[in-house]
């Protein structure tokens, strides 16, 4: 069941966790807001409460521990738990390794990594001592394959699905009745091509976005079936993107 779940969702100020957020408010979960676009989080937060939902939102920077610890305190404080966190913010700004990006390096490790860690860090002590939570992340299709021009944002991707893994068994092990989910997509028509600086990747990007690319909604159905499973279930891994995609 979705309905009356309180859900963290971060990078919720577009694309993926937008629609990840109209779509659980849609079947009743009480959604918390998570992004630096502030203006943005209130709108889509408006927009849900208007139609009947339930919806707050906060300012987090992922790649600070204490922001992410202040959204699970407010959401605590406005509904008293947590059912789950879905860790969506990221970054792609994709380039050949020899054209020495290292600041969107550093960034991609900062927000794709350390901003999964800190959500985890932040969510976890509430999850032990309720004795339940489900912890969703976005990786990617760069995740799960290598592809030139994606070696640190595929790296980070990668990263995110050892974690992950890693994360479900010790779970098991430890019988914490935490569960995991973690999504690779490929190809979302989002705003994510804007990260990328790189002219030549950034072209090419385009291109092959604007020949495959599906809707961000689709991942939000995904996000909503690992949700609405029953709490003995754990659907853990799913790759989903364009069905005419070749790669
Ligand atoms: P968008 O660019 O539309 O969304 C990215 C989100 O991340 C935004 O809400 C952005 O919000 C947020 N974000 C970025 N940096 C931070 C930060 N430091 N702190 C908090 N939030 C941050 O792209 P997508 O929806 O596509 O991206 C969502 C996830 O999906 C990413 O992890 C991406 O890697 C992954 N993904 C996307 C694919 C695609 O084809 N689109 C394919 C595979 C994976 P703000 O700027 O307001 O902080």
């Amino acid at each position: 069941m979705i309905k009356d779940k309180v859900v963290i969702i971060t990078g919720a100020s577009s694309g993926i966790g937008e629609a990840a957020a109209k779509r659980l408010a849609g079947e009743g979960a009480k959604v918390v807001l998570g992004a630096r676009r502030e203006d943005r989080l209130k709108s889509i937060a408006d927009e849900i409460v208007n139609g009947g939902g339930h919806a707050i939102h906060r300012a987090l920077d992922v790649t600070s521990r204490s922001s992410n610890e202040d959204i699970v305190r407010l959401a605590m404080d406005a509904f008293g738990r947590v059912d789950a966190i879905f860790l969506n913010a990221g970054l792609m700004p994709s380039s050949p390794v020899s054209a020495l990006k290292t600041d969107e390096w550093d960034r991609m490790v900062d927000v794709n990594i350390k901003g999964v860690l800190n959500g985890v860090a932040a969510v976890m002590p509430t999850f032990l001592k309720q004795k339940s939570g489900h912890i969703l992340a976005t990786s990617s299709v760069a995740g799960l394959k290598a592809y030139p021009g994606g070696a640190v944002y595929g790296g980070t991707k990668w990263f995110v699905r050892d974690f992950m893994e890693v994360l479900r068994m010790e779970s098991a092990m430890e019988d914490t009745n935490i569960r995991t989910a973690t999504i690779y997509p490929a190809a979302i028509n989002t705003e994510l091509l804007g990260t990328i600086s790189d002219r030549q990747t950034a072209d090419a990007m385009k291109g092959l976005y604007a020949n495959f690319g599906i809707a961000p909604d689709r991942i939000a159905d995904v996000v909503a079936f690992a949700l609405d499973m029953p709490e003995d279930t754990t659907v853990n891994e799913f790759t989903i993107g364009p069905a005419r995609q070749p790669w």
